[in-house]
């Protein structure tokens, strides 16, 4: 058994992505592609394919953790699994420094879409330099900047 470090599930030998939370367990190379979006929001891919990854570049150095999302997940400061909801645990990012609650934000996938929004959170949720209402849900588009209280996370969607 190998314990998802993000949601403390016990995955089986050899599994990729997280039976709970859909995070990649082994680090996958990222093309460069992702790294290199369009400033122009017009022309970044806001659809995500039925096998799609979210992928969530947190903060300069660490390497990215990639998603394979099904439903919804919380991001915060919640590591043990829990029965109703899954979560992506940021505190090994900084997040406790950061002031990032520990509901902070979910994320969200409806179809191809992919939306994002505050749970009421203390310090907030910007996207772009935008601030977000708690509880208003707002679609993702690749490359979008998220600020959860002062942590940096880029979000890309690879198809
Ligand atoms: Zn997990």
């Amino acid at each position: 058994m190998q314990t998802c470090p993000h949601c403390g599930w016990e995955n089986f030998e050899g599994i990729i992505y997280c039976d709970r939370c859909g995070v990649a367990l082994v680090r996958l190379p990222l093309a460069t592609r992702m790294l290199a979006s369009s400033p122009d929001v017009q022309v970044r891919a806001d659809t995500l394919g039925p096998d799609g990854v979210i992928i969530l570049q947190v903060g300069e150095s660490d390497p990215p953790i990639m998603v394979q999302i099904r439903g919804e997940i919380i991001l915060g400061r919640i590591s043990q699994a829990s029965e109703e909801a899954t979560y992506l645990n940021l505190a090994p990012f900084g997040a406790d420094e950061a002031g990032v609650s520990r509901r902070h934000a979910r994320l969200l996938r409806d179809g191809r879409a992919v939306y994002l929004m505050d749970l009421n959170s203390t310090n907030g949720t910007r996207v772009n330099g935008e601030s977000l209402a708690a509880g208003v849900e707002k679609r993702l588009r690749d490359g979008d900047e998220l600020l959860l209280g002062r942590l940096k996370i880029f979000v890309y969607l690879k198809q």
